[in-house]
Formats: C-alpha cells, structure tokens, sequence
C-alpha cells in the first residue's frame, strides 16, 4: 500500500510526489499519456527542443518559486517578445510604444499614446467593462482591438469577444514605454535542454506507471493508497453528473522546415479572423545560446490551432465564465465530501494556471497534508 497515489504525472502531481517523498512518504504516480511532465513536456526533435503542447514560458514575481524550480534545472535569459502578424504587417507585443507607433506613425511620445488611446476608447467612458470587448476598448481603444485582440481572441475562445469574461485580456501588460517583453514578472527563462528534466528529478523518488488511465480500473487504483491526488478534470472524476464544465482544446501541426531560421521569433501569432491558427512557435529560438540547434540547417515548427472541446479531447483551458465558475462550485461541493481524494492543478481546480500558480498550488497543499 502506498501512501499517497497522485493521478496524473504533470507539474502538480510532481511537485507533491517530490515533496513527499523528502518525508518518506511512498508515492505512486500514473498518467494516462505515455510519458510524464503533462503540458510542460518537451522532446527532443533531430536537435531541436520542441515543446509539445504549445510554447511554455516560465515566468514569476515570486523569489521563493524561482528558486524552488531552479533546483531541478539551469533557466537561460530569454525573454519572451511575441510579434502579431495582422493580414501582412507586422506589431510588436505586449502593448507598448513600439505596438502604438506601428499603428498610428504620428505617435511618437508616450503622452501622445495615451491622448490617442484616450481618445479611442472615450466610448466607453463611465462605464465598467462587463465583457471582453469592452474591457479591450477601455484599454488600449478600437485600433488595437479589431487588428492585434477581436481576431485572435475569437479564434482562440471559439466565441464572440462581447460573450467572453474582461479577466482573460486583463493578463496582457500595457505599457508606456519602448518594452517588447511580454510579461511583467521578475524572473523568467527557459529550462536549458527542456522542462522534462525538472519532472524526471522530482519524480525520482516514486514508482511511475505511464499509460495507465485511472479510470481503467478505478477500484483497484482506490485500494492502492492511503490518500490520493485526482489532476485530471474535476468534472470527469464524477462522471459529469452535475453537467459538462467548458475547455478549449488545441491542434497542434508540427514540422521539420529545411531552413536555419523560419521566422526569426519564438512565437507569432496571427491575429486576423482568416487565418485558422493562432500562432507559430519556432521551437529553436527558445534557446537561443544553444549554437548547435541554432545553426543547424532545418528548424522545428508548430502551428496552433484552436478546437472546440468535446468528451475524449484533451482539455487545455478551462472556460472561467460565469456559468463553468457555478458549476465548478458545485463539483468542489462533491469534492469536499470525498473522504480520500484531494483534487489538484490546472483540471483539478478548473484554474487557468501559469506553471509558477501550479507550483505555489502544490506548495500550498503539501504544508496541508498531514
Ligand atoms: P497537466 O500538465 O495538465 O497534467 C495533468 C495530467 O493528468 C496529464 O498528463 C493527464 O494526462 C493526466 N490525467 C488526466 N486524467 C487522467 C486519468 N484519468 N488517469 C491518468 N492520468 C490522467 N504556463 C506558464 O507558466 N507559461 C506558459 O507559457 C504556459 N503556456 C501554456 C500553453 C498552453 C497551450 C497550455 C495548455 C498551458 C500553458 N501553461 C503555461 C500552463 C501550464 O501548462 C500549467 O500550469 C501546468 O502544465 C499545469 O500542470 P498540471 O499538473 O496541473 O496539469
Ligand atoms: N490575446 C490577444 N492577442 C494576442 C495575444 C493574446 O487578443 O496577440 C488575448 C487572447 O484573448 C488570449 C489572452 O490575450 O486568450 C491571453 O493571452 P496569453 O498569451 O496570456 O494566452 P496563453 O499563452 O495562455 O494562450
């Protein structure tokens, strides 16, 4: 009998399994995929670094936290400044003084961005954004929003930006000043050599079985540990009786192009209507000290296509609108009459975790295990 079985082999389940086993404590983990490290794998393509499930970016304010996943592997110095491709031009993200020039040329001083800014999203004023439309307008005005949000957004969340929660663009910076980097945290880099490492150190310590879905054979898994730890979808763990909590899914179409460099960039996204991906990671430049892919003669890129979720898909974002937030209330009402099983990480909790939240999530309920 072990101690603990965590359900599920990604950044949540990893962080526990190692913490645990530090205090003795005897963990078994399984995932139904074949390999570990849930979303944040990446493999090795002829050289290249690719991260399979879209482009991860490890960023935090936190000390503790960068300090915590420095422990398992050597971070570089890159910085992540996506670019949008609007219908052939080109603007640099997140929103700043080089996105406001390219958009309108005769703005040239911050005190000018704000006055245009102002000026573009005076429609809104006095009014408290009740959607994702409004709140975009009342920040950055209608420009920005018809060629570097509506498009993008629309594709991504598969419904009207006026239909969808202010939160999701509130993750976006603003700034006033010449800064392409996309996040405001102290601390960010990418894992030298692939976040794989960090998960295969932290689960040293326990037993691992990998294509093993805890549904298969849920009674004897149940009989397997004192306490267990469910990471896969909330909703799925009680059957969807209480009624489907909404994900989106993703498609991801990766290739080998026979050229050094593709696009010059880690990501770009596509931000018009037409165009049916979201955006192009060129795996390579994750790693942009590492010469040896950097120079080799080909380049790994996926392309990101955004896909309704159904039953069986992969859920990659859950839906936080008013009606999966209702109903995920009443799955963690069942949850907490669960006797043995704690529910955890991004599915678990139905949060859009960065990986430093799911860390500090982990961290959370480790202190409260007894
Ligand atoms: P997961 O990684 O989803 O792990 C859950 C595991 O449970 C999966 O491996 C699954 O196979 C397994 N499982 C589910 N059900 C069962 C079952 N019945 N039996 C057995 N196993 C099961 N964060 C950042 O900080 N920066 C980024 O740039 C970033 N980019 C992202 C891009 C995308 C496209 C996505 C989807 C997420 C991104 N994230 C990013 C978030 C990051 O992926 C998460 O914070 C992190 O992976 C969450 O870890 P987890 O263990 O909670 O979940
Ligand atoms: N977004 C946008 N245009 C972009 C990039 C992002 O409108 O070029 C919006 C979109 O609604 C997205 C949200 O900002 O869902 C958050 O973007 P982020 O890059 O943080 O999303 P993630 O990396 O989690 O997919």
């Amino acid at each position: 009998m072990f101690s603990y079985l965590l359900i599920g082999a990604g950044l949540f389940s990893s962080v526990l399994a190692h913490e645990l086993a530090k205090q003795g404590k005897s963990c078994l983990v399984i995932d139904k995929r074949t390999h570990v490290a849930g979303n944040i794998y990446t493999e090795n393509i002829d050289g290249i670094n690719v991260h399979t499930y879209g482009a991860h970016i490890f960023h935090t304010d936190s000390k503790e936290i960068w300090d915590y996943v420095n422990q398992f592997a050597e971070f570089n110095r890159y910085t992540n400044c996506p670019v949008a491709n609007y219908k052939g031009s080109l603007y640099n993200l997140p929103f700043n003084m080089n996105t406001f020039n390219k958009i309108w040329p005769d703005v040239l001083t911050p005190e000018q961005a704000k006055n245009r800014i102002g000026e573009q999203s005076c429609e809104m004023a006095g009014k408290v954004p009740c959607n994702l439309e409004e709140q975009a307008i009342s920040l950055v005005g209608r420009d920005i929003y018809e060629r570097l949000i509506k498009g993008y957004t629309e594709k991504q969340w598969g419904r009207s930006c006026s239909e969808l929660p202010p939160e999701i663009i509130k993750r976006l910076p603003l700034r006033y000043i010449f800064d392409n980097n996309y996040f405001n945290d102290r601390f960010q880099g990418i894992p030298v050599g692939g976040y794989t490492q960090i998960i295969e150190k932290m689960l040293a310590g326990a037993d691992i079985q990998l294509n093993t879905d805890y549904f298969s054979d849920k009674e004897y898994f149940d009989t397997c540990a004192e306490k267990i730890i469910f990471t896969g979808p909330i909703d799925c763990y009680f059957d969807y009786c209480l009624g489907e909590l909404e994900y989106r899914s993703l498609r991801f179409e990766t290739g080998i192009v026979p050229v050094q460099n593709y696009q010059g960039n880690a990501v770009i996204n596509y931000t018009d209507a037409e165009t049916p991906f979201t955006r192009i990671i060129e795996h390579k430049h994750f790693e942009p000290d590492n010469k040896e892919s950097f120079n080799l003669p080909k380049t790994v890129v996926t392309r990101e296509y955004p896909a309704d979720w159904k039953i069986g898909d992969d859920p990659y974002y859950p839906v936080n609108d008013r009606r999966n937030s209702d109903l995920y209330n009443k799955y963690r009402k069942l949850a907490a009459r669960e006797r043995k099983v704690i529910f955890g990480g991004r599915l678990g909790m139905y949060k859009y975790f960065d990986m430093d939240d799911t860390i500090a999530a982990a961290l959370e309920l480790f202190k409260c295990l007894k």
